[in-house]
């Protein structure tokens, strides 16, 4: 599962904040997921409980924070609001878009102690 790697990926960032930041329990995080990441939340949810398990991160709470996609259109020349990566312009309805953001999936906040 694409998750599992991510939140592999987390507890990496995770352990080596801990040591620069200096603490030693991780209580929650706050995750940034875009809509066109292709990230599924609710495997995202179940991996990150799996992966911390026996970590820093043990029994910490994951909280995802949805982030919209938006594209830059071509014909428009404006950004616009897109629900899937390969969408058209709702507006003109082309497909020479390029998307601005909402692909990305990154850690907004932890709270540790
Ligand atoms: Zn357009």
């Amino acid at each position: 599962m694409h998750e599992m790697s991510l939140c592999e990926g987390i507890l990496q960032v995770l352990e080596t904040e801990s040591v620069k930041q200096g603490f030693s329990r991780v209580k929650k995080v706050w995750l940034e997921i875009g809509d066109l990441s292709g990230v599924e939340v609710e495997a995202m949810l179940f991996s990150f409980d799996a992966v911390t398990r026996d970590s820093l991160a043990n029994g910490a709470t994951l909280n995802i924070i949805n982030i919209p996609g938006t594209a830059w259109c071509m014909k428009c020349s404006k950004n616009v609001t897109v629900k899937q990566r390969f969408d058209e312009c709702p507006d003109c309805g082309s497909y020479q878009l390029q998307v601005t953001s909402g692909d990305e999936m990154k850690i907004k906040e932890l709270e540790v102690e």
